[in-house]
């Protein structure tokens, strides 16, 4: 199991057994994937899941009624409306912005992936500062797109003097922010994305997973019709706050001319029937949707204190997670522990810049106090001789 939480990085011989790719009896894949590994966050069977940043409640009931109620209309031997139309409106009316300025796709990785189909490719470069969603990375290099990272200061915050020095020598098509950013868990205030603007002449995608725990958003950017924002790209998604994971639903807010290029790279009917009433239906649920993020918030600043208390090192957090390191323990050996105690949570311990650190998922109260148990056995134990 611990070889299945692998940190981004070189490709290593798979212990799992798991086949590759590319082997001497394969027929050769791209060379430029071979190095490549794939996204592995471990999905294991365990009784607190803590891991994926995923809400730890489930969506409204009366929404689930809705959507039965809608599948009954539903043509099924018809295509869906390629368009998304009804879905694209209510979102547009949620953000205050206008529908040809929102393009959705199944999961906002897939939106990440449109946008390098369409902006990124041989030749092009992107930016992005690390420690940040690994993600970004992966999918330039899947869509062959070259990448130049950036550092972000001690306490993982965007320091728009690197960003400027970055893209000067770079000059990327697309400069990837992540607010509130994952894994390291601060939002980029608003004054630091209007100056990643300027001094960029690409697009600035701001990865908004996490949006709604935020204190601001990039969307008011794009809504301000200010210098430059036309190449504002806000990029939200159905699977945290709207606790929607299983259904695979994300969007991008931006200028009607990145939406157009997003269509040119998707496949026909890419958004099912289902999932455009699924995320239509949602919305009519933004109340019970902000009760859940009160909830989760309120429950971060608990196991912040908590964390705090164990004398633990951890990172002011605006998301639904929080980055911390076992100070004087192996992070490996604490992720272990948890895990013998059927909780999991992200091991970081091995990504660049980030040594010894482990993330947490805020989940339910009970959760929350399970992880927090295990977390403080895990570290009244015996100091371990090798320490990461
Ligand atoms: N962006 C960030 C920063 C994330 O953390 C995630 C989920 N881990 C995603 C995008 C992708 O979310 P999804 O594809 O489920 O919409």
């Amino acid at each position: 199991m611990a070889d299945l939480d692998l940190p981004p990085g070189p490709p290593r011989a798979d212990p799992t057994g798991r086949p590759r790719a590319s082997g001497p009896t394969a027929v050769p894949i791209r060379p430029d994937l071979v190095s490549l590994d794939g996204y592995h966050s471990p999905q294991v069977d365990v009784e607190v899941r803590l891991n994926t940043n995923e809400s730890p409640l489930p969506p409204p009931d009366s929404w689930l009624a809705a959507l039965q109620d809608e599948l009954g209309r539903i043509e099924f031997n018809r295509y869906p409306d390629r368009q998304a139309s009804e879905l694209r409106q209510a979102l547009a009316r949620s953000h205050g912005v206008r529908p040809e300025q929102v393009f959705c796709a199944n999961g906002s990785n897939e939106v990440l992936q449109c946008l390098l189909l369409a902006y990124g490719g041989p030749g092009r470069t992107v930016a992005l500062f690390e420690p940040t969603y690994t993600l970004h990375r992966h999918i330039a290099m899947i869509t062959a797109t070259s990448v130049v990272a950036g550092t972000r200061t001690d306490d993982f915050q965007i320091d728009p003097d690197e960003v400027a020095r970055v893209v000067a020598d770079s000059q990327p098509i697309i400069t990837f922010l992540c607010s509130p950013n994952n894994p390291t868990g601060r939002a980029d205030p608003p004054e630091t994305v209007e100056r990643v603007v300027a001094d960029t002449s690409g697009l600035v995608v701001v990865d908004e997973a996490y949006g709604q725990f935020a204190p601001s958003s990039a969307l008011d950017l794009v809504r301000s019709a200010g210098p430059g924002s036309e190449r504002v790209v806000v990029v939200r998604t159905f699977s945290k706050t709207w606790s929607m994971a299983a259904g695979r639903l994300g969007y991008l807010v931006g200028s009607p001319e990145v939406v157009a290029a997003c269509e040119l790279v998707t496949l026909p009917y890419h958004l099912d029937a289902v999932k455009q009433a699924a995320g239509r239906l949602a919305l009519q649920f933004e109340d019970a949707m902000q009760a859940r993020v009160a909830v989760l918030r309120e429950e971060r600043g608990r196991i912040a204190a908590a964390l705090t208390e164990m004398k633990v090192e951890t990172w002011p957090s605006d998301a639904n997670f929080i980055l911390f390191r076992p100070t004087d323990r192996s992070a490996r050996r604490v992720w272990q522990s948890l895990l013998d105690r059927s909780i999991l949570v992200r091991d970081c311990s091995e990504w660049p810049g980030l040594t010894g650190c482990l993330r947490v998922t805020v989940g339910l109260p009970e959760e929350n106090d399970r992880f927090l148990a295990a977390l403080d056995a895990a570290l009244e134990g015996p100091l371990e001789e090798s320490r990461i």
